[in-house]
């Protein structure tokens, strides 16, 4: 007979863990202590990469370590090297904070370590996940029969949406782009704004559509053109077209005219429209923003992401589509060794991935614990912070404001004393600030000039923070502006 080596005799050097909880108690600790001292520390990072390198690099380990000195030493390595970003004062890029509910979710979605692809491997998380995705299509106004998915973000969320679109669209000219691929396809076209977010012309990319079929229709106050667009959908003729608009625009979150654009393009035929409102889609929730969005509901698909104004954890975005056949066609998929339910949604059904987190889940746990208000209340909160901030710095001297808030993003600049270069100046006062600490901004490019960015997307940005934030900044000026220095 043979005899049955004890597994922990023939593998020395893989001890067997005898309990979880060093780890995770070790983990909960250093986690709640970084979110109670993060607005009291810099919300710059203040190491560099070849310095953080230096810290956490080594030969790659040969041996095992304890599971809660590996937590410990990573947690003590990155010190200096994480941005303040769940706090109350970081306005860079338009990145939320994570509210309580969604990140303590979100680490049981860690601990239940599910595979949320198919039914059968997470009958709870499936369930999680169809209840979450029609409680944000009800929060955000769109058709109740949609299909939808929960991405890794907006960009996987347009790739999805206008795979449908390239299916839908393809298969009404006679062609099958799943089965034929796109070789003797009629050319499909994408029309955005100047101001599209690029992770459009990425997903042209990914799609095989060809960037040079991505056509920029220029703005005007920040919204596409609804003449220029006209003017390039009567010289597409017949082909098919999908139109991306911008629901939110990320210098000043403008939103395009929906009401006009979407009969316009229903009007032309073999015409899908997609909705890009990575955060400024959730304006639609709040009764002082929603006609913002006005007409927003008309189009085929529309793509936001979970993880900025909703405030999950990375990685959670989100896209919904009218057509859910082809929405199905587009990413379904079959296997011998998957089993499908027949009374339960299958994720991989309608997602680009395969193996994935359990994305629902910190999203019901957020809209269970903020309910159609709390979202509303944290839409309406950022927008007035971000109005604060943007009046607030703009009265500082040498500021001018550039684009005033619409919701949550504004625009201002620092005019150099010198007359010389604004733009170089701009750039300079943006790394004051970071490098002094209380807050962070980005800058970008907008009409031609160097901008400052305010974008405020977190439930933790309290009036507190907008006034030691300007604070901050009058400080900075005053020490870079010749003559008001002390
Ligand atoms: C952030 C953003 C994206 C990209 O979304 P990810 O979640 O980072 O993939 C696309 N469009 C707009 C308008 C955005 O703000």
């Amino acid at each position: 007979m043979t005899r049955l080596l004890p597994i922990e005799e023939e593998q020395p050097y893989a001890p067997i863990v005898t309990s979880v909880e060093p780890a995770l108690r070790a983990a909960a600790e250093h986690a709640i202590d970084w979110l109670a001292e993060v607005d009291q520390r810099p919300v710059a990072a203040s190491r560099t990469p070849p310095e953080l390198r230096r810290r956490l690099d080594s030969p790659l380990p040969e041996y095992p370590s304890d599971p809660v000195s590996v937590i410990d030493d990573l947690v003590a390595n990155v010190e200096g090297g994480l941005l303040g970003c769940a706090g109350g004062r970081f306005y860079g890029w338009v990145i939320g904070g994570a509210h309580p509910a969604a990140l303590a979710a979100d680490w049981l979605v860690s601990a239940w370590d599910q595979n949320a692809t198919l039914a059968a491997c997470s009958p709870a998380e499936a369930v999680i996940e169809e209840i979450a995705g029609r409680w944000v299509i009800e929060l955000l106004g769109l058709p109740d029969n949609s299909s939808f998915a929960f991405t890794s973000g907006c960009q996987l969320a347009h790739v999805t949406a206008l795979a449908a679109a390239r299916r839908y669209l393809l298969l009404g000219c006679g062609h099958d782009p799943e089965r034929e691929g796109l070789g003797n396809a009629p050319q499909l076209h994408v029309v955005t704004g100047t101001h599209g977010h690029h992770s459009v012309d990425r997903a042209v990319r990914i799609l095989g559509l060809g960037s040079k079929h991505l056509h920029l229709v220029p703005t005007t106050a920040d919204r596409l053109d609804v003449p220029a667009l006209e003017a390039l959908l009567t010289e597409l003729e017949y082909a098919p077209v999908a139109v991306c608009l911008s629901a939110g625009d990320i210098n000043t979150g403008n939103f395009d005219d929906f009401r006009t654009v979407m009969p316009l393009c229903r009007l032309r035929g073999n015409t899908w429209v997609h909705v890009d409102g990575a955060f400024g889609l959730w304006a639609k929730v709040s009764p002082r923003f929603a006609h913002l969005l006005d007409g927003v509901e008309g189009a085929d698909s529309w793509a936001t992401d979970a993880h900025k104004w909703l405030n999950t954890p990375f990685d959670i975005g989100f896209v919904a589509i009218r057509h859910r056949e082809a929405h199905r066609a587009a990413m379904s998929i079959r296997a011998p060794y998957l089993t499908h339910a027949a009374n339960a949604r299958d994720q991989l059904d309608w997602t680009p991935e395969w193996s994935r987190r359990g994305r629902g889940v910190p999203v019901y746990a957020a809209v269970k614990a903020l309910g159609r208000r709390g979202i509303a209340d944290i839409v309406e909160r950022c927008s007035d912070a971000a109005a604060n901030l943007v009046e607030g710095i703009g009265s500082l001297p040498g500021t001018e404001v550039l684009s005033p808030a619409v919701i949550n993003q504004g625009l201002v600049r620092f005019r150099d004393p010198t007359g010389a270069d604004h733009d170089g100046f701009t750039d300079r006062v943006i790394a004051a600030i970071q490098a002094e600490g209380t807050a962070w901004f980005g800058g970008t490019d907008w009409r031609g000039m160097r901008a400052m960015r305010i974008s405020v997307c977190s439930w933790a940005t309290r009036s507190a923070d907008v006034r030691k934030t300007v604070h901050a900044v009058e400080r900075v000026l005053t020490a870079l502006l010749p003559g008001t220095a002390g």
